[in-house]
């Protein structure tokens, strides 16, 4: 990337007007890690939102309210119950790399391989964005689709994003195949469920990589809900649901081995979710 200008903002206030006013060259930046794989040739006016107060992490009432600005390693660092982003930033390609990137720029600018936009697809929450206005939009209404996505950041700063405490009977898993130990991901996955009286009350699965953006999956969840919270839900989940997807496969992968390793992963981390939410091993 080419840079022509570079400016410190120092207020979110300042920020949205230089965006606006700098119009079509104008690039944020916060870790600035994406630099390196925006291939225009194009000039850009940099405008660097790290002066702004959006770092850090805190709890309240069982939310987590993580600024924008926060790094992958902090998430990596940050402990409490009922959090567990810290395992999706273990996953995260290398420490140098979780020193810089923030999870702002990650959820910002969707590559394939991203880690959060996966999880948080199932962790739900909100965000907080401020362009014209500053308003708070639900997750899965911005993670929609990639047009969703594009639209609610076009001119927009994300602050926050505000995800729910887990609690008991509740269970998350998280899953990437990556051929190098920092390479791309092959398949990203991640599962989120809900158990109660012994049955799965509410389940989220999304999987990443295989497919350009983040993808809720809605049947597989439905054939999932209801079910009796152990081993015998996991075995019998309908794979056939994902033939409708036009699953892309990453890193030399040939297309069977792809869809095999897709189930293999979601299996993996739905069972990885039950077994953390009914406090035993699957
Ligand atoms: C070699 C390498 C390997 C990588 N591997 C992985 C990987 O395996 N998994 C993974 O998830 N990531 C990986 N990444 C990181 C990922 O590709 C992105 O570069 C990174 O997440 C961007 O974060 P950043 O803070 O550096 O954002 P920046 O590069 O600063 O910004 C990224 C985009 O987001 C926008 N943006 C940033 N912050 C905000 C905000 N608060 N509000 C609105 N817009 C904002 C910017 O305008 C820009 O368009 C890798 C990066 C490198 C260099």
């Amino acid at each position: 990337m080419k840079i022509h200008d570079f400016v410190f903002a120092t207020k979110i206030s300042e920020a949205c007007e230089l965006l606006r006013k700098t119009g079509e060259s104008a690039y944020l930046i916060a870790g600035g890690t994406s630099t390196f794989f925006v291939k225009s040739r194009a000039p850009r006016n940099v405008i660097d939102i790290n002066r702004l107060p959006l770092k850090g992490i805190a709890k309240k009432d069982g939310v987590f309210k993580i600024g924008a600005c926060t790094t992958v390693n902090e998430l990596m660092k940050y402990k409490a119950a009922g959090w567990v982003l810290n395992r999706v930033a273990l996953r995260f390609v290398n420490q140098q790399v979780r020193n810089i990137s923030t999870i702002g720029g990650n959820v910002a600018k969707v590559f394939y391989w991203c880690d959060f936009p996966v999880a948080l697809r199932v962790l739900e929450g909100t965000l907080t964005l401020t362009g014209s206005a500053t308003h708070r939009v639900k997750i899965s209404e911005v993670f929609h689709n990639i047009t969703a996505q594009k639209a609610a950041f076009k001119n927009a700063i994300l602050e926050y994003i505000e995800i729910p405490q887990l609690t008991k009977g509740m269970g998350f898993g998280y899953a990437k195949e990556t051929r190098t130990s920092e390479g791309f991901s092959s398949v990203t996955a991640a599962a989120f469920v809900q158990v109660e009286h012994g049955l799965i009350a509410d389940v989220r699965i999304a999987l990443g990589a295989v497919l350009p953006f983040p993808l809720r999956m809605f049947d597989l969840e439905a054939s999932l809900k209801g079910k009796k919270a152990d081993r015998s839900a996991v075995e019998g989940m309908n794979f056939q649901k994902l033939d409708k997807y036009n699953l892309t496969p990453r890193e030399g992968m040939t297309p069977e081995y792809c869809r095999h390793l897709v189930e293999v992963k979601i299996a993996d981390v739905v069972s990885a979710a039950l077994a953390e939410a009914t406090g035993g091993s699957l």
